[in-house]
Parts: C-alpha cells; sequence; structure tokens
C-alpha cells in the first residue's frame, strides 16, 4: 500500500512540475513516505532524518517532506524532534504534498498537516508507475476490523472503498498502455463492498478482470480469513486470469491466542479453506503471515501454531516476532514475553516452515512454468548470467535466457516458458533452454525506460511516456 503510494506521491509531483533527481544528483526535494508496521520504523526515519540535516545544512534551500503512517501518528513530533523538516502530512492527505511544499517556501516555516478522515481518495490522484508490466490498484483504504496488534486502522481509518467501475477503468487503463499483471490491493479485501451494500462485490470483480482483454495476471492482496467466501473461490477457479495464489494471513494457530488477537476466525475455518481452496485449485500455491511470541503466548500456543503450519503446508511465510506498537491494545496486554523465548520460538518456526517450502518447492521440478520476467528479483543474476521472474503462482523463478526459442533478447515484461531443474526453498532454478518466449508491448516499454503515468480517477486516459528522469528522492516506505 505505501508502495503505491509512493507512486501517487511521485505522479503528483511531476504534474506540479516536478523533475526526479538523475542517481547520484543532489535532490532539492526529498520526501520520506514511511510505514509504521515494520518494527524499528522510528529509529529509521529519525536516523535518515539525521543523515539528512547535514545535507540540509550544506544546501538551506533543500526542503524535507515526511509523510505516511509515522507522520499520521507522530505528527508535530516530528518538527519537534528534526525542526529541519519542512513538511508532515498524513495518510488521509498525500494529495496536499505539492501546495504544502509551496506554502512551506512561501512562508518559510514547516507545515504540518494531518487529517481525521480521507480527504481524497488517493486512487483520483496521478501516479506515476514503478513498472511496465505490473501494476497496483487500490480497492479500498482502511480497515474495519479491531486486531489488537495492528496500527493500521488507527493510522489508515475505517474501510472505504472504490466503485467497482473505476477499479476496473484504472485496470483497463494500465492495460491499455501494455501492463499485463494487476494486483488488486485493499487491507481487507474479502470487506470490499461493505460500504456499498454487496456482501460478494469482490468475487464479482476478479470475474469483471476475467473479461478485461490483454490482462495476462490478476493478483490480490490480503484476504482474511473471517470474511473470505467460496464465491471468492469459485471466482478465482473460474476465471482463467486470475492467479492461484492466494496470500492468507494465519497469525497464530491458537485459538485462544487468535482471540487475544481479536481475530474472529479459528484455526479449523482457516484450514477448511485452505481445503476448499485447493480443491478447487490443486496447483494453489499459499502464502501467509504468523507472528511468534504475542503477549501471553504459551509453548502450547505455539505447538498449535507449529501444527497448523504443518497441516497447512504453505509454500511460504513471512514471519514476525511480535513487538509493541505503542497505541495498540496489545501493547498494554500483561504477559509480554522476554525477546529469548521470542527468538527461540520464531527460530523454530522458520526451520519448519524452510522445511515444508522447500518440500513444496522440490514438487515444482520437472514442471513447466510461465514466467512473467522481472526486473530486480535475482541479486545474482549478473554473475549467474540468468534472469528472473515470477510463475503463475507467485514462485520466484531464476532461469537461463537462452535457446532456439529466444526471440532477439528476454527482457523484463516479457513472457517465457521453462521448466523447473532445481528447488531451494525460497527459490527455484531453470536452466534448460526456454520453451518459448513471447515479445509484449511491456518488455518494449521497459526496454525504453518507460512506465506508465495514470492520471487520477475517473481516470480518463492515462499518459505513456518516458519520465524526465528516474523516479525523484521518493523513499518507498517499507523500509522505514
Ligand atoms: S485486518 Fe487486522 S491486521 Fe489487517 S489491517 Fe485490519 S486490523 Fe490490521
Amino acid at each position: 500500500m505505501n508502495v503505491h503510494d509512493s507512486e501517487r506521491l511521485a505522479g503528483q509531483l511531476e504534474e506540479a512540475g516536478y523533475v526526479a533527481a538523475a542517481e547520484g544528483e543532489s535532490a532539492d526535494v526529498v520526501v520520506l513516505n514511511t510505514c509504521a508496521v515494520r518494527e524499528n520504523a522510528d529509529n529509521k526515519l529519525y536516523g535518515n532524518l539525521g543523515h539528512l540535516r547535514a545535507r540540509k545544512n550544506d544546501k538551506p534551500d533543500m526542503q524535507i517532506a515526511v509523510g505516511g503512517c509515522l507522520a499520521q501518528k507522530d505528527r508535530g513530533d516530528i518538527v519537534k524532534r528534526a525542526p529541519w523538516v519542512d513538511v508532515v502530512f498524513g495518510t488521509h492527505n498525500i494529495g496536499s504534498l505539492p501546495t504544502l511544499l509551496e506554502r512551506a517556501r512561501h512562508n518559510a516555516e514547516a507545515e504540518v498537516e494531518i487529517l481525521e478522515a480521507l480527504e481524497t481518495f488517493p486512487s483520483t490522484l496521478p501516479a506515476r508507475r514503478d513498472s511496465a508490466y505490473s501494476g497496483w490498484v487500490s480497492i479500498s483504504v482502511g480497515c474495519n476490523n479491531t486486531c489488537t496488534f495492528c496500527i493500521v486502522p488507527s493510522l489508515r481509518g475505517k474501510e472505504r472503498d472504490r466503485r467497482p467501475g473505476e477499479v476496473l477503468a484504472e485496470v483497463e487503463a494500465l492495460v491499455a498502455e501494455g501492463v499485463l499483471e494487476v494486483t488488486l490491493l485493499g487491507q481487507n479485501v474479502n470487506s470490499y463492498g461493505v460500504e456499498f451494500g454487496d456482501r460478494h462485490a469482490f468475487g464479482k470483480l476478479l470475474r469483471s478482470c476475467g473479461s478485461v482483454e490483454g490482462l495476462e495476471r490478476v493478483r490480490f492482496t490480503s484476504p482474511h480469513p473471517a470474511a473470505f467466501t467460496d464465491d471468492v473461490i469459485d471466482a478465482m477457479a473460474e476465471t482463467p486470469n486470475v492467479c492461484h495464489q492466494l496470500h492468507m494471513p494465519l497469525q497464530s494457530g491458537s485459538d485462544r491466542i487468535l482471540k487475544a488477537m481479536r481475530r474472529s476466525y479459528r484455526s479449523e475455518r482457516f484450514l477448511s479453506i485452505l481445503d476448499k481452496v485447493r480443491a478447487a485449485m490443486p496447483d494453489a500455491a499459499i502464502t501467509t503471515d504468523i507472528i511468534v511470541g504475542f503477549p501471553g503466548e504459551t509453548e502450547e500456543d505455539f505447538e498449535q501454531t507449529l501444527e497448523v503450519v504443518r497441516q497447512a503446508r504453505f509454500s511460504s511465510a513471512f514471519t514476525f516476532q511480535y513487538s509493541k506498537r505503542p497505541g495498540t491494545p496489545a501493547a498494554e496486554l500483561e504477559g509480554q514475553l522476554p525477546k529469548e523465548v521470542v527468538q527461540e520460538r520464531y527460530d523454530r518456526l522458520v526451520a519448519l516452515q524452510d522445511e515444508i517450502s522447500w518440500e513444496e518447492n522440490r514438487k515444482q521440478v520437472g514442471k513447466r512454468v510461465e514466467l512473467l520476467v522481472a526486473t530486480g528479483e535475482g541479486r545474482k543474476d549478473a554473475e549467474t548470467q540468468r534472469m528472473s521472474g515470477r510463475a503463475r503462482d507467485g514462485r520466484l523463478v531464476h532461469f537461463t535466457p537462452t535457446g532456439a526459442a529466444v526471440d532477439t533478447a528476454v527482457r523484463p515484461g516479457d513472457i517465457v516458458e521453462t521448466t523447473v531443474t532445481y528447488a531451494a526453498p525460497h527459490h527455484l532454478v531453470a536452466d534448460g533452454d526456454l520453451l518459448s518466449h513471447r515479445r509484449t508491448r511491456a518488455g518494449d516499454n521497459a526496454e525504453a525506460g518507460q512506465r506508465p503515468k495514470t492520471d487520477g480517477v475517473s481516470l480518463g486516459l492515462p499518459s505513456f511516456g518516458k519520465p524526465a528522469e528516474p523516479v525523484a528522492a521518493t523513499s518507498t516506505g517499507c523500509g522505514l
């Protein structure tokens, strides 16, 4: 969500006439888009601001803006702790950034503007997309749940849904520019429609994406097990361009802990959803999120998590050690666990999941996979002479881009087919000749350094062109 917000920030700045600083060039404006979900977000933000202070001393006209979840949380405290910051804006008013920069420059003082409710749906703002072949499309923002460990509802507010027509218009606009894959984004995609009174809106939306010509892959994140209904499984199974990939957050396998987390499903229901998904789509890759060491978690609770993990056979899992988020109910709970207990459980969980991921990945060896070739997914690609891409089920595959099937050269954004030759716990390798290679418009655009720029909704027509330079000094939030 934050990465996509950063695309909106970049789009707005471009629209306001800003030009991105080239690599190595000193920027006049630096925007930090922060996340409050990650541990140590505060330390990272203030560490980064400390580094920028020296830059600003050398270049007093430089402007520094801080936005996103941490800004929404810390508000005016940011300029108290770092008085060299020029602009602070929150999650509800990312559209104000150019005006606030202007005002701060004009008044020569810091501008702090935090709103309590959404001012404009971020999708109404222009966006400079990061990728020529894959695009994020928000279907909702905010969340009506109250998970006790989560800071999101207090920083992103209640759920607001976009109308299906607007979502589809944005999907179509991206596809018209060559984008092959969209990921529908929402804090809880299954409750999509709550605002306009249609409980089955998400399944219908998936089916509608199925009729967008040229759209090859549809993904979504994240569903919530409590609200996950059979019509969504049917829509996934029956809509050919919806990928058989599901990220289903478990958080804990202990019903007692799920209750304390205020997650309204229980482990049995969770596993029954997975059974239904696999019955409908035997090739589905299911991933999850798990928190270890929630306050009051006993060894027995943790064993229950391990047991659910054994039964669920996730293809991979994002595992987290619980740490307090000030402002959340769980931060006040008794029974906070010592770090060494959490670490020891965490290590056992990671070891078990790695073993399962590896076993599941080994089942892929010898299979033919279709890959959307990606940029920046393989750290060792240069030294191994491989390229990387995502299979339809989301698995990362490093492949050798050679063979008679190759049409000129394989580029990010192209589609290739190959056979998996080796499995590691977190990736696959395909070292044989390619079985097929399809050059795409996304590949042409990626090769030319062009990325889509979508106008805000009701979208109008997107423009497509080479951005003046790589995206400005806009930092994505996830590192913060
Ligand atoms: S469903 Fe729970 S964890 Fe997810 S955003 Fe909402 S409150 Fe947070």
